[in-house]
């Protein structure tokens, strides 16, 4: 991979050409970059943030639990050894609901797995997608560079202007912008948006004992709330409370802060000895209604953004990644124009049932713990045990949370080159 990070001249009155310009160096487009690295064409990774900055670790790093699916897609990509050397496997996975009887507990040994997946801190995994990179002499990495706009210069040909770079033009454009995705925004696609009046506070947690891998979901008044496993004695906890009490939560005192975790979550974990920076994000569902229009698609959080409550987020936008790179991968095999105008349609027919399925249930798992009908609360809990006794209830439940692994393997052949 080559760097580009100063503004550079063109060495002619044209912009410089890539066949594929990716906006956003974030986990989706440096993900799709490597998807597509094999191919014979030229690709630009473009990112506001220098790599340098994006790879920097530190204890208070966020990090992403990678559903089985998820893993496939990787080990189709070469990267997952690395990925299990770094980050923390989950063996278990623990759901219950705060001052009730039901739980559930999903065993990756009962589902003849080694594991459910593997929680990662971000620039670790930023830092391996770009070491991957690093042999791809195909691929540019034009950082930090800011993408003002983008316009069509024929229907073949599309137009970067940057706020702090010279222009550039691609055959196509992936928006992996982010959630707020100025390229979306410029373009005017509409979106369906959900704002669930909650905040997700993230934060590493150091406990006095081992976690021995297991991750907990816990469903409480305030909203749920989710410790997953992180190195030895570190987890990392996403927990949701009420926009109304975000000054209070924000102004605790640490102490304070851990007394209330231990409040909603009991003595199940262990004792936390240290809890670093929290972070708050607002939560809110965002769909892009559309995702495309010729020569330009939107990836990642730039297409939609979930409730973390079933870390379906990053996991769903690497199967629209995975997606996306078999269909260019198979018109490059046929010698299809990468701008063809129908490779988008297809690959929008094939991800929308995917989509739209794990939004439904994301949504409706945060849909069903927040209302409190009479007799809901009573089902939740029967709904729980059940899952936990039932032979065919915690496969069903195990495989959203896994994301869709049977659908990924099928992804993950076709992005394969061996
Ligand atoms: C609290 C929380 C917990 C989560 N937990 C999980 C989880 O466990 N599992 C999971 O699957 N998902 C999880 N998610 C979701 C996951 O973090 C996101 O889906 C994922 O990080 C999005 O990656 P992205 O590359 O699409 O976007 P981003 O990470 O936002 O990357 C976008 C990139 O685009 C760049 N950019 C933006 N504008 C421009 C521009 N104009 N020019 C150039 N570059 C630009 C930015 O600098 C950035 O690097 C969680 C989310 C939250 C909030």
């Amino acid at each position: 991979m080559t760097d580009i990070q100063q503004t550079t001249k063109a060495s002619s009155d044209l912009p410089p050409h890539y066949d594929i310009a990716i906006v956003g160096g974030g986990l989706a487009g440096a993900s799709m970059a490597l998807a597509l690295a094999p191919l014979p064409l030229s690709i630009a990774l473009i990112d506001s943030v220098s790599a340098m900055e994006q790879v920097q670790a530190n204890y208070d790093a966020r990090s992403v639990a990678l559903a089985h699916s998820s893993c496939q897609i990787y080990q189709a990509l070469k990267v997952l050894p690395a990925i299990q050397q770094q980050g923390e496997a989950i063996t278990k996975v623990h759901v219950s609901e705060q001052g009730q009887f039901g739980f559930t507990r999903i065993d990756a040994s009962e589902l003849g797995l080694s594991a459910l997946g593997y929680v990662i801190e971000i620039p670790q995994l930023l830092f391996i997608l770009s070491q991957a990179l690093a042999s791809a002499s195909n691929v540019t990495r034009i950082a930090p560079a800011t993408v003002a706009s983008v316009a069509q210069v024929t229907p073949h040909q599309q137009q970067l202007q940057f706020t702090d770079h010279t222009p550039l033009t691609a055959s196509l454009v992936i928006a992996a912008d982010g959630v707020h995705s100025p390229l979306r925004q410029q373009l005017g696609w509409p979106v369906k948006q959900v704002d669930y009046h909650q905040h997700a506070f993230v934060a590493n947690l150091t406990l006095n004992r081992p976690h021995n891998n297991v991750a907990y979901e816990r469903f409480t008044p305030q909203g749920p709330l989710a410790l997953l496993p992180l190195h030895e004695k570190m987890m990392t906890l996403v927990c949701t409370v009420p926009t109304e009490q975000l000054a209070f939560m924000r102004g605790l005192p640490d102490k304070e802060f851990l007394a209330f975790l231990r409040q909603q979550l009991g003595y199940r974990v262990g004792r936390f000895e240290k809890i670093g920076q929290r972070t708050t994000f607002p939560l809110q569902l965002l769909q892009a209604t559309q995702q495309y229009q010729p020569g330009i698609v939107a990836l990642g959080n730039a297409a939609h953004n979930l409730h973390p409550i079933a870390a379906q987020g990053f996991n769903l936008g690497l199967r629209d990644v995975a997606c996306l790179a078999q269909v260019l991968i198979t018109a490059c095999q046929k010698q299809q124009a990468i701008s063809d105008e129908t490779l988008l349609q297809e690959y929008w027919q094939l991800r929308q049932k995917d989509q739209q399925k794990t939004i439904r249930f994301s949504h409706g798992l945060v849909s069903l713990f927040m209302t409190e009908f009479p007799g809901i609360r009573f089902a939740r809990n029967v709904g729980m045990l059940g899952l936990d006794m039932l032979p065919m209830g915690k496969p069903w439940f195990a495989r959203y949370g896994m994301g869709s692994a049977g659908y990924a393997q099928r992804l993950a052949r076709g992005i394969s080159d061996e």
